[in-house]
């Protein structure tokens, strides 16, 4: 049914999710997005599924984009936008926004607000919008070998589109992670209340499978409430509003960069970022 995702159902009222292009890293190209929203949309839309398992194929969860897709803008034409925002043939900065706007924040706002839990099963390395895949989950469990980087300050731009750094970090550390470009190890990301478990490699898929079962047994409105709960208290403290202020930023920062370099990041940036 998908080319780039795999929907499973390992276990009774569990949806597994799989990111399937393990040959790129899991890089995430247009296709690869649409592919996992309308998966998560199914899980979401199954009465019978209560949780939904988000895992990736392969030694690494996720490169982030994919930078290499070819012709990005106009390959939107090929799916069914999901969002109100349209445009992605203007000129200037509108298409760039239109395409953020509906598959990065719109697509992780969209995953985060799904009312059934979430479990993102974490492997390898994680960069960039890869945080935006894993972020928007309610749980996240890493294996030991996990590590998280959010590289985009250094491509002159202030941190991936959906800005949950502070939320997920602190604040201080977020500024720590964003301005160093470090990597965040999984024993650290625990340590910050970004990851919940971290486990051996080995036990990843069961562990975050055996947690998925456990909380398959609970009544899934009660769930949904519950989950809907937690989210409103976040966003009471103005997690929201932030989030757009940041975007708009985010924005500023690629027409900046156009102006000033031709192209959406700050090329110097990348070098630093492969050789890694
Ligand atoms: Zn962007």
């Amino acid at each position: 049914m998908y080319q780039t995702v795999i929907y499973e159902t390992p276990a009774p009222h569990v949806a597994r999710l799989v990111l399937n292009r393990p040959d790129t890293r899991n890089a995430q190209d247009t296709r690869m997005l649409y592919e996992l929203n309308q998966a998560f949309d199914r899980a979401a839309q199954d009465n019978d599924i209560k949780v939904i398992i988000l895992a990736a194929a392969g030694p690494h969860f996720s490169s982030g984009h994919d930078l290499r897709e070819q012709g990005a803008l106009e390959t939107m034409a090929e799916f069914q936008t999901v969002g109100t925002w349209c445009g992605f043939g203007c000129a200037g900065a509108e298409a760039q926004m239109a395409r953020e706007k509906e598959i990065y924040i719109g697509f992780s706002e969209r995953w985060r607000n799904i009312p059934k839990p979430t479990i993102a099963q974490v492997q390898g390395k994680c960069i960039a919008g890869g945080l935006m895949l894993i972020w928007p989950c309610d749980i996240i469990i890493a294996a030991e070998d996990a590590s998280f980087w959010d590289n985009t300050v250094a491509m002159g731009v202030g941190g991936v589109e959906m800005f949950n750094h502070p939320w997920e970090l602190g604040s201080r550390k977020a500024k720590e992670m964003l301005f160093t470009a470090d990597w965040l190890s999984a024993k650290d990301a625990e340590k910050l209340g970004m990851v919940n478990h971290v486990v051996p490699p080995e036990s990843l898929a069961d562990f975050t499978l055996a947690m998925a079962s456990r909380i398959a047994q609970k009544p899934l409105f009660a769930l949904k409430l519950a989950k809907e709960a937690v989210n409103a208290a976040q966003d009471a403290q103005g997690r929201t509003s932030a989030m757009q202020t940041a975007f708009a930023l985010h924005q500023l920062a690629h027409s900046h960069n156009m102006q000033v370099h031709g192209m959406m990041i700050d090329p110097s940036g990348l070098s630093p970022a492969i050789k890694r």
